[in-house]
């Protein structure tokens, strides 16, 4: 069943921690249903743009609007009921769980909505609940890791936990994604199935932005690509455009 991604408008955002200004006046216009992806040096604000789209610190200044709703000022938990997940560098599942009882976690999130009548038990939140198993495994399969699904998911090396984050969220069908270098620590079977499984995502309609180190990755899968540096947009439009620009080839090698 396709999804109806969330348009994402980032007007003039800026983001200062003490004397540090993570991010400077920033501003995209992310339509919904496309992959947007954030690169740049380590410090430059991608894991802080991230943190203000997902509500985690307040912007300093500016607006963020998903769809026609501000969410500058919003709590994480109202982002959330917004249908935003996201992913994180340091993957944050139960390591005690299974990898399949922390997928199934995603799709309490989808279920919430229907809470009251989880609680009283009627008789189809529980065909719910138990369909849920039968979901998490599709979802397991897609990121390849139905083998490792009854695994302690402390277990599982953590570009594997990233990739069952994936899962989790996926389960809970968003309609904004955020990832967080979700190709860190991947081999290269693993990073060809992530490539896979996001073209996948965007057939669905999700929105996604999606921060990442690995260019080629980036350039291969991204319809519009990000630069930050130092806080600011150094430059941003379609990869071909981004990775063509002089200013961006100087950045990345130093010259
Ligand atoms: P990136 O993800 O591009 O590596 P970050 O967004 O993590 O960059 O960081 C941008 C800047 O903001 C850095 O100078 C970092 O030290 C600072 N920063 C990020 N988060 C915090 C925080 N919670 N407290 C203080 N400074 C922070």
């Amino acid at each position: 069943e396709p999804i109806a991604g969330t348009p994402v408008t980032i007007d003039d955002v800026s983001k200062r921690f003490g004397g540090v200004k993570a991010l400077d006046g920033v501003a995209m216009a992310l339509p919904a249903g496309r992959i947007h992806a954030v690169v740049g040096p380590n410090g430059s604000g991608k894991t802080t743009l991230l943190n203000l789209i997902s509500g985690f610190y307040p912007a300093s200044s500016g607006s963020i609007r998903l769809g026609t709703t501000e969410i500058v000022g919003a709590a994480p938990s109202r982002i959330a009921r917004l249908s935003v997940q996201r992913t994180f560098q340091t993957p944050k599942l139960l390591g005690d769980l299974s990898v399949i009882e922390n997928t199934r976690f995603g799709g309490y999130a989808r279920e919430a909505a229907n809470g009251f009548e989880l609680a009283l038990r009627l008789p189809r939140a529980r065909r719910e609940a138990a369909d849920l198993d039968g979901e998490a495994m599709q979802w397991l399969a897609l990121v390849g890791l139905a083998d490792r699904a009854h695994d302690q998911a402390a277990l599982l090396p953590h570009g594997q936990q990233r990739l069952v984050e994936i899962a989790r969220a996926l389960i809970g069908r968003p309609q904004l994604l955020l990832l967080d270098e979700p190709a860190a620590g991947l081999s290269m079977g693993e990073l060809e199935r992530l490539a896979t499984l996001i073209a996948e995502m965007r057939k669905l309609g999700i929105t996604i932005v999606m921060v990442e180190h690995h260019i080629e990755l980036v350039a291969d899968i991204a319809d519009t690509v990000t630069v930050l540096d130092q806080g600011r947009i150094l430059a941003q439009g379609s990869a071909e455009e981004v990775f063509r620009s002089a200013e961006v080839v100087k950045a990345y090698t130093g010259g």
